[in-house]
């Protein structure tokens, strides 16, 4: 049934149930790397919550995982407090939603800056883990997991073992590097190494990793350096956190900045001003995501104009002024289904 077909009781005790299958989902996922369901079947359940509590406010609770980020930080780790937070980032199934998002972004400036028609970057989303690599002086000094979003794990000694991830910027050239940069990106397994890697561990007698994302989760988060140094792991930078000095004042002038540093960056990312072709862009990449060597699950869309992204702010795990575009489901699933007709 839609949210608008139930009673406020029935819709208490429907959201009472996605919250508890939510958090169990979020467990394996985030702090166990062994999720049971598909990332589409989970995405579901989770606009299927976040429907119901919109349509009941009564039953909103700051309590809800559709208010937090990530998962809890394991404590076989160092942990890593964020000094600006992670934040996660909120869905657009289709077309439509997509649209939808860029229009709230133009009505959130008007205000401000009147009826402007702000440029996009669309990037590829890797399916991997974000990390934070800070760099003081140029020398990588702490990288950490993003955790729940404000404490993550400090995996220093693991990410120092991955050959793409340098250990001092600028790798080559001589720009003055930042006092202290914070680089935002996303730790991965290319499917290539990934299937080397897997074929290693059985002739070893040793547990395959069900996914890349899964083996990269588990890579980063080995508590032996030496087994992470064995294994492939690579990177994309996407973004900056907190920076000492001046910083660009655009998007793909921070992307453009990273790649002058040294550091790896997606090399499909486009700049847009007009959003269908931002549309066409992110379609595109639902056939085009198996030609990679690399997992994607969506394209994620950002408001390029520094100054704007800061006008439209963040909800509590998200920022308004990015968007994940997530591909559809590659195959049908029924819990979601289940769950509504027991209630
Ligand atoms: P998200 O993965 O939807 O989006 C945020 C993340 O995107 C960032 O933290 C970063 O890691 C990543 N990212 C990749 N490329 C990026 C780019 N260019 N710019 C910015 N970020 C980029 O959000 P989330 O909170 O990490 O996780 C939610 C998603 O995780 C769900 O939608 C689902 O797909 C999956 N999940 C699955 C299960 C399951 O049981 N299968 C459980 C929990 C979560």
């Amino acid at each position: 049934p839609e949210p608008n077909e139930l009673s406020e009781t029935e819709a208490e005790a429907v959201v009472e149930n996605l919250r508890s299958l939510v958090r169990q989902h979020d467990h394996r996922y985030y702090v166990e790397d062994d999720p049971v369901v598909t990332d589409a079947e989970y995405d579901r359940l989770y606009r299927a919550l976040e429907d119901l509590e919109r349509a009941f406010p009564n039953v909103r609770s700051e309590d809800s995982p559709t208010q937090r980020v990530g998962g809890e930080p394991i404590s076989a780790f160092e942990k890593h407090e964020h000094p600006e937070p992670m934040l996660s980032l909120s869905n657009a199934f289709d077309a439509q939603e997509l649209r939808d998002w860029y229009d709230r972004c133009r009505r959130g400036l008007e205000d401000v800056y009147g009826d402007v028609a702000p440029v996009v970057v669309a990037e590829l989303k890797i399916d991997g883990l974000a990390v934070a690599l800070t760099y003081q002086d140029g020398h990588l000094d702490v990288a950490a997991t993003r955790g729940n979003g404000r404490v993550g794990e400090n995996i220093t000694h693991n990410v120092r073992t991955i050959h793409r991830i340098p250990m001092v910027v600028p790798v080559s050239g001589d720009q003055e590097p930042p006092d202290r940069m914070e680089v935002r990106g996303e730790v991965f397994m290319r499917k290539s190494e990934f299937e080397a890697l897997n074929e290693r561990l059985r002739d070893e007698d040793e547990q395959a990793f069900a996914n890349p994302r899964n083996a990269a989760a588990g890579t980063l988060r080995q508590l032996d350096p030496s087994v992470t140094a064995q294994r492939p792991l690579s990177f994309f930078a996407y973004a900056i956190g907190p920076t000492t000095g001046g910083t660009p004042d655009s998007h793909h002038a921070t992307l453009e900045m990273l790649g002058e540093f040294g550091l790896p960056i997606e090399s499909h990312t486009q700049q847009f001003d007009d959003i269908d072709d931002v549309v066409e862009f992110c379609e595109s990449w639902i056939d085009r995501r198996d030609d990679l060597d690399y997992e994607i699950d969506g394209v994620v869309v950002k408001i390029d104009d520094l100054p704007y992204q800061e006008e439209l702010g963040a909800i509590s795990n998200a920022p308004r002024w990015a968007v994940a575009f997530k591909f559809p489901a590659r195959e049908a699933t029924t819990t979601l289904e289940k769950i509504i007709v027991n209630v």
